[in-house]
């Protein structure tokens, strides 16, 4: 009976101790997981300042994922046209070439120039102007303006004349055989272009000229010739020259002949 009392109260006193131990590693548990959820609480916050900051301004990080790939988006192009043909209308403006019957040459250069425009942009070629209107075009201007966008052919308009005969009459086309860059081009140019234009319904035929004084002829660096439709100072040419019907005939078989030397670029390396 006494040691069964005994060993009761000593059972009693391990029981106590166990719990208090117990307690004890509860305690100390709760004050570190507290310790901890805090730690993970600072850690959250001052991850979401720091992410919030980097995408709030752009960052290299950003500058460089932005060179991955991102999905193809069709995107209309800011890059000029390029353009086939520049139609180079003679003179303009304060210079107005020669003149019959009270009109000036510019202006018969720029009717036929219109025409051959229009022509070309039926067919469907890219073709610009030096000028579309009475407007003074340099030399120098309307050269580099075939320079630096690389035209494919260079075709100016004018007339011609000559006071001291009256009897010469005829159409011409000039061109430069001779220049560092794009003579090859421009005698196939004067071809293509001579062989339809004096097909045109009353032409007097003087053929082509080579040339190497002619400055837009000279200076340009791409093919280009120069067509001298008829001349002024003969009354058949003048009057063929001031007729309607005239002009768009041979508007129409010089866009022949820069279609077809357009075309044979195509098929040979120039
Ligand atoms: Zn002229």
């Amino acid at each position: 009976m006494e040691a069964n009392y005994e060993r009761t109260r000593y059972e009693a006193r391990m029981r106590l101790r166990r719990k208090k131990k117990l307690i004890k590693a509860a305690k100390l548990l709760s004050y570190r997981v507290i310790k901890s959820l805090i730690f993970i609480v600072i850690g959250m916050i001052l991850g979401f300042l720091l992410a919030h900051k980097t995408t709030g301004t752009p960052s290299e990080a950003e500058n460089l994922t932005s060179l991955a790939p991102k999905p193809e988006i069709p995107v209309v192009s800011d890059a000029p046209k390029k353009i086939q043909v520049l139609l180079d209308p003679g003179h303009g403006g304060k210079d107005t070439g020669s003149e019959a019957a009270g009109t000036p040459e510019k202006t018969l250069n720029l009717s036929i120039a219109l025409l051959v425009e229009e022509e070309l942009k039926n067919a469907g070629i890219e073709v610009e102007m030096t000028r579309s209107s009475d407007q003074t075009v340099s030399l120098d201007e309307r050269a580099a303006l075939a320079n630096e966008n690389k035209v494919q052919a260079f075709v100016s308009i004018h007339q011609n004349s000559f006071k001291d005969d009256r009897s010469i009459r005829g159409l011409e086309v000039w061109y430069n055989d001779v220049k560092s860059s794009g003579a090859a081009g421009s005698r196939k140019l004067a071809d293509a272009i001579h062989t339809y234009a004096k097909q045109t319904a009353g032409t007097s035929d003087r053929g082509t000229v080579p040339d190497e004084k002619l400055k837009v002829l000279r200076t340009t660096t791409v093919p280009a010739c120069l067509i001298e439709v008829g001349y002024l100072t003969n009354t058949t040419d003048k009057n063929l020259i001031f007729s309607e019907s005239y002009q768009k005939e041979l508007a129409k078989n010089i866009a022949r002949g820069i279609q077809e030397f357009l075309q044979s670029l195509g098929t040979s390396a120039e």
